[in-house]
């Protein structure tokens, strides 16, 4: 009997069925379908762009045994992404080719090919002739210049970036450090200049690596004695790009090694790029001799974006991936998460999804209760002892005095709301409250929370001290 899409799909889908939860087959496997068999390619239709990422990132590899059982080693998948019209009456934004005989679909086809999608910077010092070796520069081609939209906060970092990208080593910006706080940009930005760089100067060997991987990479080097392959392997590079460079720290073996290679790039003229999350100045444990050199070129910050360039971000995003959303839906995002961007992309893909999934409009209601949690699951928690600051603060008294064994009633008011809202915003025990409270016990800390609560309800100057609080400590 000869294979068909559907019974090919249907072999595949019985096996992942098998091998992963029932739950992630239903909502990810069974809105798939299977559309068409050519050759060895076989073509499924997914609901949605967000979809096809998902299953790209979480089920590739399952997918590509599945597949390689039913079709052999040459066997291709392709997608085809269907949008349908959900969101308003606006023609949603497509990229490509509508399949041919469904014309009030839009769709997209990605061809991806079934091999290793990221494959491991092969080890490199086991390989005889190593000059020879073609060296895979591990960017993501999709962190480019022009998906790093341009702001205020990120305006020098990113020319500095571009400049670099033109003439590799041959501006002063070398090393080029690129640093900022977590999410703002930094792994994009150093992507993008890599990916210029290649495009420009295919020639070039550009190699994206983070700090953690070339700490293993030295590690193992050490482990199969054939440290010095490992340094000659990384002098031939022509742009190095050294991701989160503040993990070096406390690592002496590696920042010696890194210092040599250092060295041996920059008198050959060769780019260095780093990213770090601190500032030069702000980094410990780093040997003085690199630090200076982290500082021979020029560090540029990435800042937090201000509410223009998020919305821009936002839009952007959307535009991407084909979806609308109200505007007002659009500038409550862009209000409520400011610090990081990466946060900012997280739920508008929650939204995304949450809608998609329950086939419901995106709504502000929606909107908050994905922010929200994105916004508690990320704020750090307040700590005990914040609190009790905060509550002394406010009464104006130390926190020595909040904990006395005094019964001034004004400081065992204080002491009881400290231990109320120690008990309101941490995860901590009654016990380890009244231990961090002045050395109570878990009783006296029930007790506490108890009176704020008869308080708060009855006596409207201490609502008011409750309210006040509060305030202080969630903002
Ligand atoms: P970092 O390395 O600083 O923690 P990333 O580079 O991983 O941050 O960025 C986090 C996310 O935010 C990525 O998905 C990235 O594409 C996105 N992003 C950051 N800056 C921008 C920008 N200027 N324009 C568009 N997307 C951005
Ligand atoms: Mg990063």
């Amino acid at each position: 009997m000869s294979k068909t899409a559907e019974s090919v799909w249907n072999n595949c889908l019985a096996f992942i069925e098998d091998n992963i939860s029932s739950q992630a087959y239903k909502t990810w496997f069974e809105p798939i379908k299977a559309v068409k068999l050519t050759d060895n390619a076989l073509s499924i239709q997914v609901p949605s762009k967000f979809f096809y990422e998902w299953l790209e990132e979480h089920y590739v590899k399952i997918l590509k045994v599945a597949l390689t059982k039913e079709l052999g080693a040459t066997a291709k998948l392709v997608y085809i992404i269907r949008m349908e019209n959900t969101y308003g009456n606006k023609q949603p934004f497509t990229e490509k080719i509508p399949s041919a005989n469904r014309s009030n679909l839009q769709s997209q086809e990605v061809d991806v090919p079934l091999k290793n999608k990221s494959p491991e910077l092969k080890n490199p010092f086991v390989i005889p002739g190593i000059r020879n070796v073609k060296i895979e520069s591990q960017l993501n081609p999709n962190y480019n210049f022009e998906s790093f939209l341009e702001g205020e906060s990120n305006r020098l970092a990113r020319s500095a970036g571009l400049a670099v990208a033109n003439k590799p080593g041959g501006t002063s910006f070398n090393p080029l450090l690129i640093f900022g706080g977590v999410g703002l940009g930094k792994t994009h930005l150093g992507h993008a200049i890599g990916v210029d760089i290649k495009d420009k100067y295919p020639e070039k060997t550009v190699l994206y690596i983070s700090a953690e991987k070339f700490t293993q990479q030295y590690i193992e080097s050490v482990k199969k004695n054939n440290r010095n392959d490992f340094i000659h392997f990384y002098q031939i590079i022509d742009v190095l790009i050294v991701d989160d460079i503040q993990l070096l720290s406390g690592k002496a073996g590696t920042q010696d090694v890194f210092f040599h290679i250092f060295n041996h790039l920059h008198q050959n003229g060769k780019q260095v790029i780093l990213t770090s999350d601190k500032a030069p100045v702000d980094m410990i444990d780093i040997e003085q001799r690199l630090l200076s050199r982290f500082k021979w070129g020029l560090s540029a910050e990435l800042n937090h974006p201000d509410y223009d360039t998020r919305v821009a971000i936002i839009k952007n995003k959307l535009y991407r991936d084909g979806v609308e959303m109200p505007e007002d839906i659009v500038e409550f995002l862009a209000n409520n998460i400011k610090t990081n961007i990466r946060e900012l992309e997280g739920a508008i893909i929650s939204l995304i999804a949450h809608s998609s999934f329950n086939k419901k409009e995106i709504t502000i209601d929606l909107a908050r209760k994905i922010v929200d949690n994105y916004v508690k699951h990320t704020k750090r928690e307040v700590s005990i002892d914040y609190i009790q600051k905060v509550v002394s603060d406010y009464f104006q008294m130390d926190v020595d005095t909040l904990q006395s064994k005094t019964r001034k009633r004004h400081i065992v008011q204080a002491r009881q709301l400290a231990m109320f809202f120690a008990k309101k915003f941490t995860k901590a025990s009654l016990a380890s409250i009244g231990s961090q409270i002045g050395q109570r016990d878990h009783a006296t800390v029930l007790h506490a929370c108890k009176t704020v609560d008869n308080l708060s309800s009855t006596d409207k100057q201490f609502r008011k001290y409750v309210e006040d609080l509060s305030k202080k400590l969630t903002l």
